[in-house]
Order: C-alpha cells, then structure tokens, then sequence
C-alpha cells in the first residue's frame, strides 16, 4: 500500500541541504505500489522521483507528489564466458553497488566509485568520473512509464546516452525500476588520471581494488562530503564549444584545459578552471559560495533556500559570460 505524507521537511533529503518543504510525499519499495502510485498521480499538479537527492535544487516549497524510489535487491550471473550481467534495483545506494560488483569481481565501475545517489539515478544524467560513463556498462533500463502504467526495458542505444545527458531526462513519465550492467571479469583497470596514476605508481600489481581505494582517496581530498556540507557535486557542465573558439581561448589562456572529442568540430574545456581563473574559488554571498578547493562545486554553508543559490548562479554565469564568451549551464536537475 502507498502511504501519502504531507508537509514533508524536505531539507535533509536533497544533498545541497537546501531549505525546502514538500507537500506531499510517499516512499516506494515495492513493484506492487506502482500501479496505486499511477492511479494517484492524477490528483497532484506535478511529480518528481527522487533518489539519493544529489544532483537536485529543491525550491522552498514543493506543492505535487515527492516519489522516494526505495527498490531494494541485487543479482549477478554469467552473461558470457568474460562478463557477469549484474542487475540492480533502482534504489539501491551506487557506492553500494559499485563496492558489491568488485567483491563479486564483477568490474568496470570502479572509476564511479564514491559518486552519492541512486543506482537508479545513475542512467538519468549518464554519471561519469575519471574517464568513465555509465553507459560504457549498462546493458539495459527498464522503466515504469507512469502515463500508461506499464513496464518497458530499453536498451543501452535506446537510451540515447551522452555527456551527463540520456533520454530519461527529458521524458520524466520513466521511473527507472532496475539497471541491468554488463561488467568484464577481468578490470579494464582505466587509471590513466594523473592523480589516479600517481596513487597506484606506488603499488606493485594494483588491481581493481586498489583502483576503487585510489579514486575514494582522490575523491575525498577533493570533493566535500554533503554530510558536512550542502552540495550537488559538480554544479557547472564543462562547456563543449566549437574547436576554433577553443583554439582562441586557449592562445589567450595557455594553462586552460581542453579535451579532444569524438568530433574534432568540438572541443570541451573545463568550467572549473574559467571559474578558478577569475578568482572565485571560495567567494561567497550570504549563505552559498564556491567550493575553496575546488571551483566547479558550489555550496551551502547553512541556511540557503534555491533563490539564494541561484543569485550566486546568475553572477557566476555573468562572469564567465563577460570574460570569456561562454555560456555556463548548470547539471543539478531544478525542482
Ligand atoms: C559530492 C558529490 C559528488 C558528485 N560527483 C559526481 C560525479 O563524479 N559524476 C556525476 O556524474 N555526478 C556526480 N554527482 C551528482 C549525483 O551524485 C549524480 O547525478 C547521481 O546519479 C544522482 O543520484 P540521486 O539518486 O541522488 O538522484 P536525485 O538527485 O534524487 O535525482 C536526480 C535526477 O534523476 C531523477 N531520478 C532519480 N531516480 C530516478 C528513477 N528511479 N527513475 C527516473 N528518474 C530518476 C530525478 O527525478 C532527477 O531528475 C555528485 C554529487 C555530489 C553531491
């Protein structure tokens, strides 16, 4: 049975810790409810699925229906002589997951280590860290659609995967049920990060073990724990620009970092640096600012409600627009 609650305190429940109150709000954990929740959907002016809340800007008042995915369970078997198909259900906590295949020597994931949220989340914005997406592994999602109350597994193309971005972003009537992944028995081992390759030069045959521990290492020095304080992670996408524009930018900016893509039109660079260079690394406005170790993370040092985030958001944007020409968009989804 579904269990409707009102005037949810919502603030510890997305990860920037932002001041917000939820009107209605139920928790799902089981298949059965779905069709329940469909049939209750129509008497709510909106709805949003939430998983671990890290990648979220709650406003101060949300008047639909909070769905907290709570879908628990884990299976492994053979998939081929080389790989395991590993499914997961969608609330399953990712670490969780990632720490559970390399246990089970199941691998591939372990450049995602340490990333907050939900397995389920995971296809929705293609999460990636270190030179891995998501989508390298996935298999298949399957979905409820929410409009016609059925079930529908999408394959790995069907999911339109690319840079922090899938099809499921843009058709919110799929709530992500299970993520079925196909991980090699042998680690691809993908160390090649600078500060990744640096803390396995001093082991002798690191496995993917030693890869999961060295991106939890790296990550913890350079991220905040949203446990400490309110954060999204990442709050700016690295711009893909034209190559030329980029070529420019880096003749005036020669420490800019800029990555080749697939299409040599385009060119990303990073976000975090055009911040850093204008000297922004820890400023603050009120209650929000710029991470102090790291520019591309903004955060809540206590007490910000979404119009104050996004105040910092707006002079931000206006900075890099002004000094280099380049539009900043944010990756948290807004509520
Ligand atoms: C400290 C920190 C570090 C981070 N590092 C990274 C990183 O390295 N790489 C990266 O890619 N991201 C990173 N993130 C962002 C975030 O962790 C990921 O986007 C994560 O996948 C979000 O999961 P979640 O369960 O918290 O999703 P939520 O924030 O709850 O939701 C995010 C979006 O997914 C949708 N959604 C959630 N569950 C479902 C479902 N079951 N079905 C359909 N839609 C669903 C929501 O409706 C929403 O649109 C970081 C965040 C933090 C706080």
């Amino acid at each position: 049975m579904l269990k409707i609650q009102h005037k949810i305190n919502f603030t510890s429940l997305n990860t920037f810790h932002l001041t917000s109150i939820a009107d209605n709000f139920c928790i799902l954990s089981d298949l059965s409810q779905l069709a329940e929740l469909c049939k209750t959907l129509a008497t709510y002016p909106q709805y949003f699925i939430l998983g671990g809340g890290s990648n979220l800007i709650a406003p101060s008042k949300y008047d639909g229906l909070i769905i907290h995915n709570q879908l628990r369970g884990i299976s492994l078997q053979d998939f081929d002589d080389n790989h395991y198909l590993v499914s997961a259900m969608a609330g399953e906590n990712w670490d969780n997951f990632v720490a559970y295949c390399c246990e089970h020597g199941a691998f591939g994931l372990e450049n995602l280590s340490l990333i907050p949220g939900t397995v389920g989340a995971s296809p929705v914005q293609n999460v990636g860290a270190y030179g891995v997406e998501v989508k390298d592994f996935i298999e298949s999602v399957t979905a409820f659609n929410l409009e016609i109350g059925d079930f529908v597994t999408f394959s790995n193309a069907e999911c339109n995967f690319s840079y922090r971005n899938s099809m499921f972003k843009h058709n919110h009537q799929y709530l992500v049920t299970q993520v079925s992944f196909k991980l090699p028995k042998q680690s691809p081992m993908n160390a090649s990060y600078g500060d990744i390759a640096k803390y396995l030069s001093t082991i002798e045959q690191p496995t993917a073990i030693d890869l999961r521990m060295a991106i939890i290492a790296t990550r913890q020095s350079k991220l905040p724990s949203p446990d400490e304080i309110g954060n999204a992670g990442s709050f700016f996408h690295n711009p893909i620009i034209n190559t030329v524009q980029a070529q420019e930018l880096k003749q005036k900016f020669p420490n800019l970092p800029i990555y080749a893509q697939a299409d040599p039109n385009y060119t990303k660079i990073s976000a975090g640096w055009l911040i850093d260079n204008l000297g922004l690394k820890g400023y603050r406005l009120g209650h929000v600012g710029v991470y102090e170790k790291q520019a591309l993370v903004l955060v809540n040092h206590g007490g910000a409600d979404k119009d104050e985030l996004l105040e910092l958001v707006k002079f931000i944007q206006q900075q890099v627009k002004v000094n280099y020409n380049i539009q900043l968009n944010i990756e948290p989804i807004m509520l």
